[in-house]
């Protein structure tokens, strides 16, 4: 049986805003962009890989609006399941909302992810957000928020705002990588769930692939997430990397909780710890990684009740 695969498409990490808690287009990534020659080439070449489903992301997908229909396009012609994530910065108006909706959505797009959080909203009204999904209920267009807070009490308002807007909307915790790197995260006590995570792998203009899209860079002492450069390599090759990794098998199905556990770290630790931030503390420490390398093919794949 084929494996599922999906990947976040960085097609470029330009973005037209800065915001503070950014992780994609920050200030130490290139902020590069792949040719609309090459990014076709290499969806052909995902079709062939058995890739089910795209997300164009990185940076803001839409300040390339034409190169992001003719994307779409191609997925759709190839039966690809696509999605843009976007900061409805082209949504100043309900008319100027349904150009852009209507235009993707004969364009063969699958769904919309509209982003949302007190540091997007910096730069762009918030009101932008609900011309974007009203225009996707409008033309029947799949879309869903991604409402990216710290949880503190200071975004209980942009969430009323949703609520009072009937708009369909999914928390997202900020991940204290990139711009947010600097934040001081607030301690968040979990009960002592498993971490698991799915890795959606992504593609960066470079040409990098990375096994996760949300640290997939940012884990600068290791290098633990990078699989190999598409020059160097061809897709399958660099999918089979990702899904025939032991660790990487271990945190999609054992969790990084019962990791950490393993490697020593405290109950009482592991529970302030957020997910990404947990995996920075295993993943990008040469010690840890060498330790948890060294065990995943015995004790760490038999450390289970
Ligand atoms: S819109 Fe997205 S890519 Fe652009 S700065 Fe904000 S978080 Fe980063
Ligand atoms: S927990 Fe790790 S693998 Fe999962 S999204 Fe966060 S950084 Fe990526």
């Amino acid at each position: 049986m084929n494996p599922i695969r999906q990947i976040a498409f960085g097609y470029s990490t330009k973005c037209n805003i800065r915001c503070g808690h950014c992780v994609a287009s920050d200030d130490s990534i290139p902020h590069g962009k792949m040719t609309l020659e090459k990014a076709m080439a290499i969806i052909e070449q995902m079709v062939r890989c058995n890739v089910t489903g795209i997300s164009f992301t990185a940076g803001e997908p839409l300040i390339f609006f034409e190169d992001m229909i003719r994307l779409v396009k191609l997925c759709h012609e190839k039966e690809i399941y696509s999605r843009v994530v976007t900061n409805c910065f082209w949504a100043k108006t309900s008319e100027h909302a349904d150009e852009t909706v209507s235009a993707l959505t004969r364009s063969g797009l699958s769904q919309f992810r509209l982003s949302f959080s007190r540091w997007h909203q910096e730069h762009i009204r918030r009101e932008n957000v609900v011309n974007a999904a009203n225009s996707c209920q409008k033309h029947g267009l799949d879309y869903f928020i991604s409402f990216v807070t710290d949880f503190s009490r200071q975004d209980d308002s942009l969430e009323q705002f949703l609520r009072d807007n009937h708009l369909k909307f999914f928390p997202e915790p900020v991940i204290y990588l990139g711009r947010a790197q600097g934040f001081d995260p607030r301690r968040i006590l979990t009960d002592y769930h498993p971490n698991t995570c799915n890795m959606n792998p992504y593609l960066s203009p470079e040409l990098d692939m990375f096994a996760c899209c949300d640290g997939g860079d940012q884990f600068k002492e290791t290098d633990f997430f990078l699989l190999g450069n598409l020059r160097d390599y061809g897709i399958d090759e660099l999918f089979k990397r990702k899904e025939n990794k032991v660790l990487f098998h271990l945190i999609r199905t054992m969790g990084l909780t019962s990791i950490a556990s393993y490697l020593g770290l405290k109950a009482n630790e592991i529970v302030q710890y957020r997910k990404c931030e947990l995996c920075e503390k295993l993943f990008n420490s040469t010690e840890n990684l060498n330790t948890l390398e060294k065990a995943a093919t015995s004790d760490l794949l038999n450390w289970k009740r």
